[in-house]
């Protein structure tokens, strides 16, 4: 069946209070997804549930709203363990999204196992969120970083990531899907290659869990890191998934409340999984609305999702096409809905200010991969980001204004 007409659009719209309202006079076209995405009814009524209803700090309460928060709390941890079918529960370690998933590994197993002259692998299509962390703990641990280089199209470079794999390699940090360019990477051919030569590997999914199918178990990655706030969640939470006996032999990250068994000033010793990386009172309320993201999800499909996304993106890929001034970045045919571009001479900031005065909303600038806009030779792109809330029509808005800059501009 055609995905375009088995989703209805207009009820799921219908269920994102702020996609109807007029931004500049216009109705408000956002195209901002892969920087964040909308959040449906559902969660944002979950908030306020949440605050209004059994507002309390989890675990150690015995009182009647402490276990109402808790069994909430926990309800999401299952709820994450399916989503990305991990095998244990315990796997599941809340953070505040991918940036501080991705710091807890490299701090933690980093500091741990690195070595002078051990080698940590990344990609040119990498966040800086995903190269950061990496350089600090190669700076202290005197350990290398490489860069598997990226193809003219945005694609990863799979016979350069062979040949820099070595038994060095300890670290292979890479991300399923690009911010930027969109471009799907072949994580599970990467995982196995990585493995082959004794390394672990993380995989940063910020980009793929509103809209990949993610099974840990058969990518068999030893990290996988989520933001819910990309994924129809509240912002400032996500997961860390890690295989049980890694995170098992990993030091704590932070130290403080809820992370320890017993302390005493001459010895502490730590809690047990999930537990021992979460010091601290958690984002209660964030998390325990997550679940009703998911359940957003699971209500569509993830296969339906990708279907309707794939066809906004092959029609606007069409559309800017055929407009002789922009340049597309990244055109990979592997992508999700993510298309970057560029104006010759005119500066991306205007595109993105002359598109605002007409209601819609991308994004401008180097998206936080300022080595990847490096390889393109360029600072920065114009990036239209799709939803399962958008809509053809939509683009054609998006068309009809950038031609209209494109006129304006000219000579
Ligand atoms: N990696 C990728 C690919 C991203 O798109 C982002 C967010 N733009 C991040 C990491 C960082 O995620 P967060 O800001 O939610 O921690």
């Amino acid at each position: 069946m055609n995905a375009t007409t088995a989703i209805d659009i207009e009820k799921i719209r219908a269920q994102f209070p702020v996609l109807h309202q007029k931004v500049n006079g216009k109705p408000l076209i956002y195209f901002d997804n892969a920087a964040t995405n909308q959040k449906p009814k559902q969660v944002i009524d979950a908030l306020s549930k949440y605050y209004e209803g059994y507002n309390a700090n989890i675990h150690r309460g015995i009182h009647t709203l402490a276990e109402k928060a808790t069994k909430a709390f926990e309800e999401t941890r299952h709820a994450m363990q399916q989503f990305v079918n991990a095998k244990h529960v315990e796997e599941i370690i809340f953070t505040r999204g991918v940036t501080e998933s991705i710091n807890l590994v490299a701090s933690s197993y980093g500091r741990a196992f690195l070595k002078e002259g051990d080698e940590v692998i990344v990609s040119g299509l990498e966040h800086h969120s995903n190269i950061v962390p990496w350089q600090i703990v190669c700076d202290e641990k005197k350990a290398k970083l490489k860069v598997i280089p990226i193809s003219e199209i945005g694609e990863f470079n799979i016979d350069a990531y062979r040949k820099l794999l070595s038994t060095k390699t300890k670290i292979v940090a890479v991300n399923h899907a690009s911010n930027s360019l969109g471009t799907i990477n072949p994580v599970k051919e990467i995982i196995h290659l990585a493995h082959d030569a004794g390394a672990v590997v993380l995989i940063d999914g910020a980009q793929a869990a509103a809209h990949l199918e993610i099974d840990v178990q058969d990518l068999d990655c030893d990290f996988y890191c989520i933001s819910s706030h990309k994924m129809y969640g509240p912002t400032g939470t996500g997961i860390l998934y890690g295989k049980k006996h890694l995170l098992e032999k990993m030091p704590p990250y932070m130290g403080g409340g809820e992370m320890i068994k017993e302390v005493t000033f001459a010895k502490t010793t730590y809690n047990d999984l999930p537990y021992k990386f979460e010091a601290g009172t958690p984002n209660i309320a964030d998390v325990v609305a997550l679940k009703e993201a998911v359940n957003f999800i699971n209500s569509i499909g993830k296969d339906q999702i990708a279907e309707y996304e794939n066809d906004l993106l092959a029609y606007a890929v069409e559309k800017l096409s055929a407009i002789p001034a922009v340049r597309l970045i990244g055109t990979s045919k592997n992508k999700v809905a993510v298309q970057s571009f560029v104006i010759n001479g005119i500066h991306h900031f205007d595109i993105g200010q002359m598109l605002d005065a007409r209601g819609i909303a991308v994004r401008t600038g180097h998206h936080c991969t300022q080595p990847l806009m490096d390889s393109f030779g360029i600072e920065g792109t114009v990036r239209a980001s799709f939803s399962i809330y958008n809509t053809k029509e939509e683009i054609d808005e998006l068309i009809e204004g950038i031609k209209r800059i494109v006129n304006f501009m000219k000579p």
